[in-house]
């Protein structure tokens, strides 16, 4: 089923709402438990990837992480975090949001470069398909995965390489922004639901334009940023398989028709040098 436009939008604006709160909260809570919450940077960790995964989960996260390290970019990425001057990133596995992920916990040094991340993946993050209209990667895979062409480590490390997109994004993205981000939306989305979700009245224009778009279009962005990067793994994922063009077709369809305002990001992929088809994109 198709979700029209403005179903979508109000879902999404109580989603960015809580999203948006949640960071606040994560803010709030982390400064109260600074002295005992062990995910805090301190002065004595040390830059790179630290990897907090519960003995349960570990056999499922080494082979998502092998999945993930077996593509020259899984590789690359990887490594440049583990050596990274700066950042703590850390990486989790929780038992609620089983087949999702998320990322947060962010933190920048006095410099505005960011110093602390954290990505959490759900337990289950070998299953799951998450809706084309925002994931046109990830979701992709699905034909693909019940045809046995691939394997639910496959889906695990496209989802972990959509995390690692939200990392390199938010480290270019500015301190006072992000913050402004956080703090207006809660008060963007609470104006547009009490004012007959009216988007040109002039108090959500103002702010809007501060914090660079609308919530809808901030959570988009960061989304199809995570999708994009997800789209870097796989193409070295898949480029010798025979499905390599099927799969890219499937990402074009679901971009053409849900994410066309985003088209090139995902067009630069398809076409960037060392990709042995464009699959049709142009
Ligand atoms: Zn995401």
């Amino acid at each position: 089923m198709r979700i029209t436009r403005p179903i979508g939008l109000s879902v999404l604006f109580m989603l960015t709402l809580g999203a948006f709160q949640i960071a606040a909260q994560q803010s709030a809570s982390l400064a109260r438990n600074a002295a005992r919450d062990k995910y805090m940077v301190s002065a004595t960790d040390v830059a790179g990837i630290r990897e907090v995964i519960p003995d349960k989960y570990q056999k499922r996260y080494d082979e998502w992480k092998s999945e993930f390290l077996s593509t020259d970019i899984g590789k690359a990425q990887w490594e440049m975090y583990a050596h990274h001057p700066r950042l703590v990133l850390t990486i989790t596995i929780i038992s609620s949001n089983s087949e999702g992920a998320g990322s947060g916990k962010y933190k920048w040094n006095e410099n505005g470069e960011l110093v602390a991340a954290t990505i959490s993946l759900g337990s289950r993050l070998d299953q799951g398909f998450p809706t084309s209209v925002y994931y046109p990667v990830m979701n992709a895979l699905e034909p693909f995965e019940s045809a046995k062409l691939i394997s639910g480590n496959t889906l695990a490390a496209a989802k972990l390489a959509h995390e690692f997109g939200h990392i390199m994004k938010i480290s270019s993205t500015r301190q006072d922004l992000y913050s402004l981000q956080v703090q207006l939306v809660p008060i963007y989305n609470k104006i547009f639901l009490s004012n007959g979700h009216n988007v040109a009245d002039p108090r959500l224009v103002e702010i809007a334009q501060k914090i660079g778009g609308n919530p809808v279009e901030i959570w988009e962005d960061r989304e199809y940023w995570g999708e994009a990067n997800a789209m870097l793994f796989l193409r070295d994922r898949v480029e010798k398989e025979k499905f390599h063009c099927r799969l890219f077709a499937k990402i074009k369809r679901a971009v053409e028709e849900y994410a066309k305002n985003y088209e090139e990001r995902f067009a630069e992929i398809a076409k960037e040098q060392g990709a042995i088809y464009t699959c049709g994109w142009r």
